[in-house]
């Protein structure tokens, strides 16, 4: 987002424009950013054979799934509903990992019927499918490495207490298992979790894959996951790829060698790609003054953006209706019957009634995680495209809130009632 003539605009579009053609709430993805952190990832890594595959949890449109297609961009898909949204975008099965944690084998057994590549994260599934599969279908080991990494305890994964992937504790377990049905593994993966800080949390967790990466002589690829750290304040540390890169291509190269192979290295950002790229465009329905401080209530919520509530994040907020005013402190809120705060205390152009502001970073597990609370309908979505902006999703109404819900019927029901007492007697 840029000042032009004292206006935010996007991609030149001042933001106050936006929101009179389109509404608010509403979310906007800026392409060209988006395409900006896959280029910037692809380059960094330009000197491995490495793949990139989208955690489309982080935002999931089916224009956001084109547009990483069209960057040469794969998915990581959680659960068989994501897989089924890829393949809806455009996505060649091969081009797919399925990497669910929790699911019964029913969904993994549609998964490989789909093509996609399985990611198993549980020896009693492996068995299930060393049993059902032996060796025809291969498929991917999600390993814990029992590292601790994650800005935050409800993001970070690959702790001794989390529940995700395999231990590396229980190799002589997985390897009998593997024997066993001739399971074909054709990828190791770890996911540590998300907000990792520092390159050397990253490397530790990748010595130890390409260690245990020995014991499986059928390897196409191993998969990093995710964890890369975007700024969402000024002065915040994020993931310095150009070092990850260097590094890591070093302990790669003594890796191929002794391997005798050139695996492919894959990682699977979500909020690295999509974060930066996304504006949840609010408008300022209230200035409300306590005995404690100057609130600004708006139309939105942790109904859209959940984050602020969820995990303490911080997310920038700016007046785009008022760029020049003095500043003043404000506590920005949402009309959601709850503590329901976007931001504490932070300093914007003076606020009035009516004004536009603009909740940055709000790409990644906005949309996514939103939900129906206090019967508030979703926003639209649209997506900044070479200048232009597209309405990518429709703002939901009180018709898509009742969509699902079936009428009961109360007399057949009273009737039915009656009907079994008078048979009990
Ligand atoms: C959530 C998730 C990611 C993406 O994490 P980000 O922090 O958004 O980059 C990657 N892989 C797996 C398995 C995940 O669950």
């Amino acid at each position: 987002m840029e000042l032009i003539n004292r206006q935010y605009c996007l991609q030149g579009i001042p933001v106050t424009d936006l929101c009179k053609q389109f509404g608010t709430p509403l979310y906007v993805y800026d392409a060209s950013k988006i395409e900006q952190q896959v280029k910037h990832m692809q380059q960094a890594f330009e000197q491995m054979p490495v793949q990139i595959k989208y955690a489309l949890k982080a935002l999931n449109n089916q224009a956001i799934l084109q547009l990483m297609k069209r960057l040469g961009v794969g998915l990581d898909a959680v659960s068989i509903q994501e897989v089924e949204l890829g393949l809806k975008a455009g996505f060649e099965p091969h081009e797919i990992l399925f990497t669910p944690n929790s699911v019964g084998f029913e969904e993994i057994k549609q998964a490989v019927d789909y093509g996609v590549v399985v990611n198993i994260d549980n020896i009693s599934i492996l068995e299930q499918f060393g049993h059902t599969y032996g060796s025809d279908v291969p498929c991917c080991i999600r390993l814990n490495p029992h590292i601790m990494a994650g800005g935050h305890h409800k993001i970070s994964t690959g702790h001794i207490d989390s529940k995700f992937g395999i231990s590396i504790l229980q190799m002589r377990h997985l390897q009998r298992v593997i024997q066993t049905y001739a399971i074909r593994v054709n990828g190791l993966h770890m996911h540590t979790g998300s907000d990792i800080l520092d390159a050397e949390v990253f490397l530790q967790g990748a010595r130890i894959l390409f260690d245990i990466a020995r014991e499986f002589p059928a390897l196409d690829f191993i998969d990093f996951g995710s964890g890369f750290k975007v700024a969402y304040k000024e002065g915040d540390v994020v993931t310095d790829l150009e070092t990850l890169a260097q590094r890591l291509k070093a302990e790669y190269r003594a890796f191929s060698k002794e391997y005798g192979k050139e695996v492919e290295i894959w990682f699977e950002p979500g909020k690295y790609l999509v974060s930066e790229a996304g504006y949840l465009l609010v408008k300022a329905n209230v200035v409300k003054t306590t005995p404690a401080t100057v609130f600004v209530g708006v139309n939105s919520g942790l109904n859209h953006l959940i984050r602020p509530m969820m995990y303490d994040a911080y997310h920038e907020i700016v007046n785009a209706s008022n760029t020049e005013g003095a500043k003043r402190i404000y506590t920005v809120v949402g009309y959601i019957c709850e503590t329901d705060t976007f931001g504490w205390d932070r300093q914007l152009h003076e606020v009035r009634e009516g004004d536009i502001l603009v909740i940055l970073n709000a790409g990644a597990y906005g949309f996514t995680m939103s939900s129906n609370y206090n019967a508030r309908p979703r926003p639209a979505e649209v997506l900044l495209y070479k200048g232009k902006p597209y309405l990518i999703r429709k703002a939901e109404s009180l018709d898509d809130l009742l969509r699902n819900q079936l009428p009961m019927p109360w007399e057949e029901a009273d009737r039915a009632a009656k009907q079994t007492t008078v048979k009990e007697k």
